[in-house]
């Protein structure tokens, strides 16, 4: 396993991660997710991601009982939680990035998670009814109050996590030190256009989520559609229209040739051309089954395979890199 430091921050972080979207306490079950867990951190893994809306809860509860099963020092790993989507309650007060919410959210991961405190804290979505500032200003105090060690945002713009930046820098308070955007082979403009001003001026981590943009870069789709596999999963459709398209698919299927000429699996090939980014602190992987993170786990070492030549190749197929303006 490789680690790097998660930003700018001394947080020490493997390069793989698991996580527990679709997968903890909904689609597999307690029974995988333990092997899973197992299986990630016998290899090195040390960051295991979660958040409050995933299984609404279940998710935390399922890796909270696994995390006191193993009883792994608690040093030796980093365990995240997100807040904004709630756990399904209807009330106002039950979602979003209040004081409120933040505070109480923090306190009921914990008790789920039956820890003392998260290790990194997301804030899931940007909420335009709160201010910035009273979402940095909670995010300090559970620092101060020992309950979570360092926090971050997802899917947040540039300038949201600059303005969070700049208003902690003033007021002396802990500001936001990573970023969980999405990015595979077909969702790149965050990570590659948006941020790249921001992983130098304030040391910006990333942990990246649907590396397999949710298992279509794995190839399994692109004949007939496969049985007992996420994107069959009803009420997923959405997500399924979103991944599956005949452009995608075409893609895949020429990627899949370039896979199997450097002896790589697709996924395997998948994964390594995300570690390859520098911005990348840590790629996150999601499996319902032990033979794909045993497969996955091999894309560590597969980066060497993709020579100046292989990412060239991979270009050409993808035809979607977005370059930054010069001027
Ligand atoms: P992927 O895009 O890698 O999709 C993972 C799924 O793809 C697996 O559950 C499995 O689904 C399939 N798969 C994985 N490996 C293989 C393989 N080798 N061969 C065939 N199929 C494979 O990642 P996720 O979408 O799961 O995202 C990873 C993590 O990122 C999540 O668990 C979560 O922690 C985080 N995340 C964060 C979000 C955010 O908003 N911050 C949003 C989404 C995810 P199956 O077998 O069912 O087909």
């Amino acid at each position: 396993m490789e680690y790097t430091n998660l930003g700018k921050s001394g947080l020490q972080i493997s390069r793989l991660s698991l996580g527990s979207w679709l997968t903890f306490g909904k689609q597999i079950g307690d029974d995988v997710a333990e092997r899973l867990m197992d299986i990630a951190y016998e290899n090195g893994i040390n960051f295991f991601d979660n958040a409050e809306i995933y299984a609404r809860g279940k998710s935390e509860i399922v890796m909270g009982n696994i995390l006191k099963k193993k009883n792994w020092s608690r040093d030796s790993y980093i365990v995240s939680s997100k807040v904004c989507f709630g756990t399904g309650g209807q009330w106002p007060t039950q979602k979003g990035l209040s004081r409120k919410h933040v505070i109480e959210a923090c306190e009921q991961a914990l008790k789920r998670f039956q820890l003392d405190y998260l290790d990194l804290y997301f804030c899931h979505r940007p909420d335009k009814k709160t201010p910035i500032e009273e979402t940095v200003w909670s995010m300090h105090q559970l620092i101060m109050q020992g309950k979570i060690l360092y926090w971050g945002t997802s899917e947040w713009s540039a300038q949201e996590i600059m303005e969070a930046h700049l208003f902690a820098k003033q007021n002396h308070l802990i500001g936001p030190i990573v970023e969980q955007p999405e990015y595979n082979m077909f969702t790149r403009e965050k990570v590659e256009v948006e941020f790249s001003q921001i992983y130098k001026t304030v040391g910006l981590g990333t942990t990246i989520w649907s590396p397999l943009a949710s298992g279509i870069l794995s190839g399994k789709y692109n004949q007939d559609f496969p049985a007992n596999t996420r994107l069959g999963i009803e009420g997923l459709e959405w997500l399924k229209d979103k991944n599956i398209t005949e452009e995608r698919i075409d893609k895949v299927k020429k990627m899949a040739l370039l896979a199997s000429e450097i002896n790589l699996s697709l996924p395997v090939l998948s994964l390594a051309w995300c570690l390859k980014n520098p911005n990348v602190s840590t790629v996150i992987l999601g499996a319902s089954k032990e033979k794909q993170l045993i497969e996955n786990l091999e894309s560590i070492d597969a980066q060497e395979k993709l020579s100046e030549e292989i990412m060239q190749k991979i270009e050409e197929i993808l035809n979607n890199k977005k370059e930054l303006a010069p001027y």
